[in-house]
């Protein structure tokens, strides 16, 4: 990332530039940009097995089980489903919770003004993000932004899991205690599981939990504390 373009992150951030540190530089075989990398690479996870084709109709099948799902009640309400959206090889898969309004509309995860924050935090480590997946434990909108019933989850996270066994990230980043929670089966706080390596499912993916960025845009304190995540989740990325 250039300098202008990171300082610009800092003032959309209200981060001082003493809390940050420069990312360390991405290693270009990674195929995840680093700091100096503007349009990133699509980066390849390992699934050289996989069938390309094969691949391609397992997401077109998921897409059309999701955008016809009528599993629970939020089907009734929704305008359309949200189903995930970016690299389908990412390194990196970023969960969110639930669909807002914005997303209800346009049919894409994290299109309001959450997104634009976590749009600029990728961006504050070298990420488009094109090169990233990214998708919600539900993929429609609960009335009114409440959070997800367990039964909704329930019927909804089998979709987020195929996702998942598709993109095969390297490693994971769960946006928020509602994303945090119902990976990682419990209740602690967002604030007591960040700065931790947890890891998701059997394949033992690694994972990290920040703060979700509609909190981030009602309490900015807290922005140096998701630098501090998104740091290591660059190191992450990159080895470093
Ligand atoms: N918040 C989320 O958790 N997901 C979205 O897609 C939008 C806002």
């Amino acid at each position: 990332m250039d300098a202008s373009r990171r300082q610009q992150y800092l003032d959309a951030m209200g981060i001082p530039r003493y809390v940050m540190r420069e990312p360390p530089a991405a290693d270009p075989s990674s195929g995840v940009a680093g700091a100096g990398g503007s349009t990133p690479a699509a980066p390849e996870s390992g699934n050289p097995g996989t069938d390309a084709t094969e691949r391609q109709s397992a997401w077109a099948a998921l897409r059309a089980e999701v955008a016809s799902c009528t599993a629970c009640e939020l089907h009734a309400s929704r305008t359309q489903t949200v189903f995930g959206v970016g690299n389908e090889s990412a390194q990196l898969m970023i969960v969110g919770e639930a669909p807002g309004a914005e997303e209800d509309r346009q049919g894409e995860p994290f299109v309001g003004r959450a997104g634009q924050l976590l749009n600029a935090m990728l961006h504050a480590i070298g990420l488009a993000r094109e090169a990233v997946y990214i998708a919600n434990i539900l993929k429609c909108r609960p009335p009114g932004n409440r959070n997800p019933t367990a039964e909704e989850v329930a019927k909804c996270q089998p979709f987020l899991v195929r996702q998942l066994s598709l993109v095969k990230p390297k490693v994971m980043l769960a946006v928020g205690g509602v994303a945090a929670h119902n990976l990682l089966h419990t209740d602690e706080a967002v604030g007591r599981l960040r700065n931790r390596i947890h890891s998701y499912g059997e394949d033992r993916i690694p994972l990290l939990v920040t703060y979700h960025p509609a909190y981030l845009l009602r309490r900015p304190e807290e922005k140096a504390k998701v630098w501090q995540d998104l740091q290591k989740l660059h190191g992450m990325l990159h080895g470093d």
